[in-house]
């Protein structure tokens, strides 16, 4: 495949855009593949790419049942931090960031990284004392953090209305290598590197059963008919629970819309992330101008992937006190995506008890920042068949055995 490059832009601006490749192929399905992904969201396709990158395996499908990044990799908003509280959040967390880093070079397509800082507002005594003992385990973690102070907060973002009458603003948690990237493009970016590498990439291709023999797994049926694998892995976020129930295990999760919104497009007046958890609300501005806008999850099981009017006035009522200039501004569209939601918050990036079907999910309301750490850990646990040290904690085992890994405060509002 032809790089991207600045001398290809002017030359393809030359001959009137007649030169460029498809970005991907769309191969019809084989018989079968050394490697069955389920899923070609973010975290499907990046797991594919390590396995072809660091392991030489690229006889691999991943099998899409809409468009890839067409689940919660296109619907997020896009904030990417690593500031968890326990260490091997902090591992996994802080391996992504470290790989958005060099994502566009690295694959070759400008995914956007934008390493503006994102900044967790304390609005509560509460909050003080929980994000600064973050900030402590950070410092340990070798993830770089810091507590700030209101001033410096104001210096950071001035649109921010400090001496709210309910929640005024006592500080944040800081992390200035925090920011975000262009979702579609970390898709698209993987996609075309799989594709590079011979994957087939099947879109529209459903899978509704997982087939097995003697306790291992040994294909699955799609609405393009059946095809054999000798190693499944299970990528699929809110439909971690409906796959699983067809390969025959079941899993401690939950699934619900978590929504998000924005609003028209205004001048640059923002240029970090701000996330404000006891309001419930986070923002930040896109390149277009809008104010991205996340709110929380719905609060029962569902699987509807919509926004509904009760969010949106929830979340902008939560976040008018803290950003009293949002109070005029038009909002132009909202949306939703089904999140998969453990117990303790953290993910599973795991073997099954069917034998040679991994699952990497739970990463519920913050897995965008996540998924170039979970491609590289599920990629090992897929060729090895065991877990390296990145996924080993987040077994499905922690749960029988209560050993959790709560990141409830880390994931507070919405990711
Ligand atoms: C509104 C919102 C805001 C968010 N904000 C953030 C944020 O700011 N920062 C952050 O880090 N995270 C955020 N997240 C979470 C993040 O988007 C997800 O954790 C992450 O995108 C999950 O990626 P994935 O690849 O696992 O799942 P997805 O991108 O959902 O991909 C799974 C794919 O599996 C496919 N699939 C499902 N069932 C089948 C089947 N039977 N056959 C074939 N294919 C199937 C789906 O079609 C889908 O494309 C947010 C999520 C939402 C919804």
């Amino acid at each position: 495949m032809r790089r991207y490059s600045a001398f290809a832009i002017a030359r393809e601006a030359l001959r009137f855009h007649t030169g460029w490749e498809r970005a991907w192929a769309a191969p019809e399905p084989k018989a079968d593949y050394d490697v069955v992904i389920v899923g070609a969201g973010g975290h499907g396709l990046a797991t594919a790419y390590y396995l072809g990158k660091n392991y030489g395996i690229t006889n691999v499908a991943i099998v899409e049942k809409g468009w890839l990044g067409g689940g919660n990799t296109g619907r997020n908003t896009t904030i990417i931090r690593s500031n968890y509280l326990q260490d091997p959040s902090a591992a996994i967390y802080e391996k992504a960031r470290s790989l958005y880093e060099t994502m566009s070079q690295d694959l070759n397509y400008n995914v956007m990284f934008s390493p503006r800082g994102v900044m967790m507002l304390a609005q509560t005594e509460h909050e003080i004392r929980g994000y600064q003992r973050t900030a402590h385990a950070n410092a340990l973690q070798g993830v770089a953090t810091e507590f700030i102070s209101p001033a410096r907060v104001k210096e950071l973002c001035p649109i921010i209305e400090l001496s709210g009458p309910r929640y005024p603003v006592l500080g944040a948690l800081w992390q200035p290598r925090g920011g975000t990237a262009r979702h579609d493009a970390v898709a698209w970016g993987y996609a075309r590197a799989c594709s590079d590498m011979g994957m087939h990439i099947l879109q529209k291709t459903e899978v509704s059963a997982v087939l097995q023999s003697g306790g291992q797994v040994t294909g699955v049926t799609t609405s393009k008919g059946d095809i054999k694998c000798k190693k499944l892995a299970i990528v699929v976020a809110g439909n971690s629970g409906v796959l699983a129930e067809m390969a025959g295990f079941r899993l401690p999760m939950e699934s619900a819309a978590l929504q998000a919104l924005v609003s028209e497009p205004i001048k640059p007046c923002m240029d970090v992330v701000v996330m404000a958890n006891t309001v419930h609300g986070y923002m930040s501005q896109s390149d277009k101008g809008e104010m991205v806008i996340g709110g929380g999850a719905d609060g029962f099981n569902n699987y509807t992937q919509r926004g509904s009017f009760h969010h949106v006035e929830e979340t902008v009522r939560a976040l008018i006190e803290t950003f009293p200039i949002i109070s005029r501004l038009k909002m132009l569209r909202q949306w939703g995506g089904i999140v998969d939601m453990t117990g303790d918050r953290s993910p599973i990036i795991s073997k099954t008890p069917l034998g040679n079907c991994f699952i990497d999910g739970g990463w519920g309301t913050g897995g965008f920042k996540s998924i170039p750490g979970s491609g590289w850990a599920m990629a090992e646990l897929v060729a090895k068949g065991e877990p390296g040290a990145l996924a080993a904690p987040f077994g499905l085992d922690r749960f029988k055995e209560g050993r959790f890994i709560d990141e409830s405060v880390a994931a507070g509002v919405a990711h």
